[in-house]
């Protein structure tokens, strides 16, 4: 019986549905699992970590030399570039399924490496900011029952938002495709996930207000302000199965933090974007790209 619905890439936290029966040694069950979908593997956890960047990076490279080909053909037309057009979208098919490998490599070797980082949590009313800390990333096991694309986990554009808020979307639906969203229910889920992540564990109305000073609203807007232009290996364009690229946008420097920052597809075709619009997301940027998040 498959107990894993959801692998978010970046930072292991696996979502693991909830059992008709308690599920007695988790962390044994999820082990289990993830040898089943991750069979041979003898990498490190850092050497996995280190593929999904390489396999990222190939990602970005050959969707801007498609995005080249397409220019190239609407203006020419020819044979030649068809062709390669054909080619490099095969290309980044199997990149992509290499890059989602990789993702969940990573994850397994975390778990197999601190055993003891990890635990369980079942989802109650306050706890609103473990969710919240994984919005954007990319997930694996959750699958689109109309189409089977992967799907995203998403929320209204609110500050603190309930879990009534939540919902899973297709990564299709930006293709055009108009698969039905899903809505999320805290009791689908048990979360097994590192313990150690201060923002995951605070309530998201304490994290606001911590995160509201002054100087550290200064501190975390310098942080990210050093990452603009940089790609983000967990968060992908849908579309274009691409990583994102932090952006910033212009205006007053009054402008709230959580109105500043969002990731955008790097295709000049594309308008695909990703908003950070909540601390424990902008934690989880920060210790991704940091090793470090807002309350350490
Ligand atoms: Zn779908
Ligand atoms: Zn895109």
């Amino acid at each position: 019986m498959a107990l894993l619905e959801v692998i978010f890439g970046g930072v292991a936290t696996l979502a693991l549905r909830v059992a008709p029966k308690i599920v007695i040694n988790a962390l044994a069950v999820i082990k289990q699992e993830l040898k089943e979908l991750f069979p041979e593997i003898s990498r490190s956890y850092s050497q996995a970590r280190q593929t999904v960047d390489v396999k990222a990076e190939e990602l970005s490279e050959i969707d801007l030399e498609l995005y080249k080909r397409e220019e190239s053909f609407r203006r020419h037309g020819n044979a030649a570039d068809q062709n390669a057009i054909e080619e490099l979208s095969i290309q980044k098919q199997d990149k992509f399924k290499e890059y989602q490998l990789a993702q969940g490599e990573s994850a397994k070797k975390e778990v197999e490496e601190n055993p003891e980082k990890f635990g369980e949590s079942s989802l109650v009313e306050g706890s609103e900011n473990k969710l919240l800390y994984h919005t954007g990333l990319v997930t694996l096991a959750k699958k689109c029952p109309t189409c089977g694309r992967s799907m995203r986990l998403q929320h209204k554009t609110i500050e603190d938002p309930r879990f009534s808020d939540f919902f899973w979307q297709c990564t299709g639906f930006y293709a055009g495709l108009r698969c039905k969203t899903i809505s999320f229910r805290p009791s689908d889920i048990n979360l097994f996930h590192r313990k150690d992540i201060n923002e995951m564990e605070v309530d998201n109305s304490d994290l606001i207000a911590i995160a509201s000073e002054k100087e550290t609203q200064r501190e975390i807007d310098d942080r990210l302000r050093s990452h603009v232009g940089e790609v983000d290996i967990d968060i992908f364009c849908p579309v274009h199965l691409t990583p994102m690229e932090l952006r910033r946008k212009h205006g007053s420097p009054d402008m709230p933090l959580l109105d500043k920052y969002h990731l955008r597809c790097k295709n000049p075709d594309c308008s695909q974007t990703t908003k950070l619009k909540s601390y424990p997301q902008l934690a989880s940027y920060l210790r991704r790209k940091e090793g470090r998040g807002i309350l350490e």
